[in-house]
């Protein structure tokens, strides 16, 4: 899945040892783990649900990946130098970071924190290593796997967005089989077989999440305030 000279496991192990250090404090936001295939979808199902959820923040990472055309430095990722990127992940500054085909990824800690204790959900936009180590270390956790609908479609989609030279083009089609066998790992799975279902089906999840009754427990409590006490009640 990983093409680097590091393993899956150890990139893992050393971004758990990062992480650990800063799971203390429990979130009131939800935190959520979208994962897919590279082509599988998800940026553009992602952007969907911000435009039409309020309340969610959207982490931005940290790669050392080249810009694509009409990529944005601080939009789509924060564009580093291996060396930038190891000087952050040595100061603790990443909640988790992974070798993805060949590129490091990592995902700042403060910023995810810092919405977290404000109250607002964040999405993590990350890859199955990274979900893996989040879901480990931190809890709760609301991990969601976008499934392409085959490998033939995953294929054409990549081939036809001619982001990626043949070369990263074929990295990417061989890790894909190691990244959707990961699926059980996850909370929901969401088939991206067509867009505006499984926009739907995303922003579904979300709401629901939201209402779980642990979460709404403050909630329910202040509205049963509001009614007297039987006991009390005076005709
Ligand atoms: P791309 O190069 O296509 O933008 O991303 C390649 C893969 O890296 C995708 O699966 C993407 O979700 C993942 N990725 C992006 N940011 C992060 C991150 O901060 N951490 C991890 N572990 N993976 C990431």
């Amino acid at each position: 899945m990983s093409e680097s000279g590091q393993s899956p496991e150890s990139a893992r192990e050393g971004a758990a040892e990062d992480l650990r250090e800063g799971a203390a404090d429990a979130p009131h936001g939800i935190l959520f783990v979208i994962s897919s295939t590279s082509g599988g979808g998800k940026g553009t199902l992602i952007r969907r649900l911000l435009d039409s959820v309020q309340g969610v923040s959207y982490s931005v990472s940290w790669t050392t990946r080249a810009p694509r055309p009409g990529e944005l430095d601080g939009v789509n990722y924060h564009f580093v130098s291996a060396d930038e990127f190891q000087t952050m992940r040595e100061r603790g500054g990443f909640l988790e970071w992974a070798v993805v085909h060949g590129n490091y990824y990592g995902t700042a800690r403060s910023v995810v924190e810092q919405e977290l204790n404000e109250g607002h959900d964040i999405i993590l936009e990350i890859d199955v290593q990274g979900a893996a180590v989040v879901r480990q270390a931190l809890s709760p956790v609301v991990s969601v796997f976008i499934l392409p609908p085959s490998y033939e479609i995953l294929r054409r989609r990549l081939e036809a967005r001619m982001t990626e030279r043949p070369e990263e083009l074929r990295i990417r089609l061989g890790n894909a089989r190691g990244e959707v066998e990961q699926y059980r790992h996850f909370d929901y799975l969401v088939l991206n077989d067509e867009v505006e279902r499984a926009a739907h089906q995303l922003t579904s999840i979300v709401y629901a999440e939201r209402a779980r009754r642990a979460r709404q427990e403050w909630t329910a409590r202040r509205v049963l305030a509001t009614f007297h006490d039987p006991a009390q009640h005076v005709e």
